[in-house]
């Protein structure tokens, strides 16, 4: 990847130049997190959104949550097949709904009512991940994405986005959707964003734990 590194890392610092300026003039912070995390789904460098790892029947299924740390209310999606921006729909359940996690066709059924943006399923394949997946190779470190703020009120706020692990078992959901395993915010503790393999997080409560140990 050494040669690709220029690539990405410039697409990194757009996404932070756009969440720093609009934090440097006062933007809520959860607006930061997804739109932040929506410009990351969109473009095809990453394992989120558009650029997404295959599950093992070479289908897209995407996760994603967000959770602000000074209310400690969350809003997770797993398993979407056809919604743009996973983090946008994850926002709309933490902020329209009384749940924390809604899943494939009945999370989609709240896209619709929501009025997201749908896409057939192949508007997330991009070729390097159809080589990948003939391949069929397990690359864990392809590229989850993942934000955190602090915003200009001392309030911090983290959200995460994925596509999860190449060939994973249709159905698998991830750490990523899993508040405490992926993703976690707490102004008391700290905002976190995982990637890894996410079996080991889900089990570790990894997010939570470094929130807790902080
Ligand atoms: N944590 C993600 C998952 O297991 C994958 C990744 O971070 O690359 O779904």
């Amino acid at each position: 990847m050494a040669e690709k590194a220029a690539e990405y890392h410039a697409a990194l610092d757009a996404v932070l130049e756009l969440g720093y300026c609009a934090l440097t003039e006062g933007a809520n912070g959860m607006d930061v997190v997804v739109q932040c995390l929506t410009a990351l789904e969109n473009d095809p460098h990453f394992n989120a959104g558009k650029g997404a790892v295959f599950n093992d029947q070479g289908v897209v299924e995407l996760d994603a949550s967000v959770m602000d740390g000074a209310t400690l209310k969350a809003g997770a999606v797993a398993g979407l097949q056809h919604v743009k921006n996973p983090a946008k729909l994850a926002r709309l359940v933490m902020d329209s709904t009384v749940h924390v996690l809604l899943m494939s066709d009945g999370a989609e059924a709240f896209a619709k009512v929501q009025g997201q943006e749908f896409v057939d399923n192949e508007y997330f394949l991009t070729p390097r991940r159809k080589e990948q997946y003939q391949r069929w190779e397990a690359n864990k470190k392809n590229g989850t994405v993942g934000v955190v703020v602090l915003d200009r009120e001392g309030n911090v706020y983290a959200g995460t986005s994925t596509g999860g692990m190449m060939g994973k078992k249709y159905g698998r959901v991830g750490d990523v959707p899993i508040i405490g395993a992926g993703t976690y915010a707490d102004n008391q503790g700290a905002a976190v964003s995982c990637t890894g393999h996410g079996e080991y997080s889900i089990r570790n409560n990894v997010a939570f734990q470094i929130n807790a140990r902080m």
